[in-house]
């Protein structure tokens, strides 16, 4: 396949360009690095299968030649990114979504969009089904990133009905792995760069709130699941195993055979209080399931940070 990502500098963007250049795929990749960096794919450089484009995927996108899919992975991710960039974040949910489908439509390619667990909000269902709708504050501080993903499965699931497009909708739960951004402020880099450099970690609230946390690798395996499959339901990928954000701190002091301390900082305005995703969906349609402990995955994670300190 000839296939375009969009979000390719990103986190889950460049994993996803370097598991389909391995399979034998050609990538055109498109970012417009605001939270992705080039860091992430400069192994690539050179490679004859992958192209990178600087662009903003939120203004038309012109691609030469046939392509068989599109993978629209852009937009901030971390809750500290989408508060700083808010309006780039629903235009890129948004708009960008509305031209990654205006490539698909036009090149006849299949299309995949990378939704969230967030499209379920604070969910009062747990843990949470795909038939669920979700709680989700539009006007609060998240809204601009719920509601982006929201309009976008919305859209995704027009442009089927209406033009008949092959689409896709993963509802990607908490990821973590090599290549997040130490400075992103989500939980993951944070307690791992805090405990590394013997700083407090910071959990906020009383800790009590859970996510359950899904190595890439497995994530990755999921979206090409999706991506190859016959489903144009939505389809949550992400990790089953949940557990309290103050057992997760401990988990990373323990992990990085550090000793320190644990401070209690103010909860974010619309932190979802539980999330764990029911993969049944995942496990009956794709045959997937995540095959990556934490403990496995965090010590990648944790050895990924400790290189990067050292670079
Ligand atoms: N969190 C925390 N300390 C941090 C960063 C995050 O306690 O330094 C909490 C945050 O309040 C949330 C959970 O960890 O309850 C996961 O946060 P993250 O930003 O990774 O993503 P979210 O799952 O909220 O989208």
């Amino acid at each position: 396949m000839r296939v375009v990502v969009t979000g390719a500098a990103g986190f889950l963007g460049s994993h996803l360009c370097d598991y389909l250049i391995d399979r034998g795929h050609t990538v055109i990749g498109l970012d417009n690095l605001i939270t992705g960096t080039t860091r992430n794919i400069e192994h690539l450089a050179g490679n004859k299968r992958f192209k990178f484009i600087n662009h903003d995927v939120t203004e038309y996108i012109y691609i030469s030649g046939p392509i068989d899919a599109v993978l629209h992975f852009a937009s901030p991710a971390s809750p500290v990114d989408y508060l700083e960039f808010p309006i780039q974040t629903l235009k890129v949910g948004a708009l960008g979504t509305h031209k990654a489908l205006g490539l698909a439509r036009e090149k006849k390619a299949r299309f995949l969009l990378a939704s969230s667990s967030e499209v379920y909000g604070d969910p009062l269902v747990h843990p949470q089904q795909e038939d669920y709708w979700g709680n989700v504050n539009p006007i609060g501080p998240r809204g601009v990133y719920d509601e982006a993903k929201r309009f976008a499965e919305a859209l995704t699931f027009a442009y089927h009905r209406t033009h008949g497009i092959d689409t896709k909708i993963a509802r990607i739960f908490n990821t973590y792995g090599p290549r997040m951004r130490s400075g992103d402020g989500r939980v993951v880099p944070n307690f791992i760069t805090q405990a590394l450099d013997g700083k407090p970690l910071t959990v906020y609230g009383d800790g009590t709130q859970t996510r359950s946390f899904c190595y890439v690798s497995d994530l990755v395996e999921g979206i090409y699941r999706l991506l190859v499959s016959e489903v144009n339901d939505p389809v949550n990928l992400g990790n089953p195993h949940e557990m309290s954000i103050i057992d997760f701190a401990r988990k990373v002091i323990e992990l990085t055979g550090g000793s320190s301390d644990i401070v209690f900082e103010k909860l974010p305005v619309d932190d979802p209080k539980v999330r764990q995703p029911d993969i049944t969906r995942a496990r009956d349609l794709l045959g997937w399931e995540p095959t990556v402990g934490l403990e496995e995955g965090l010590t990648r994670t944790i050895d990924y940070f400790r290189k990067l300190a050292k670079s």
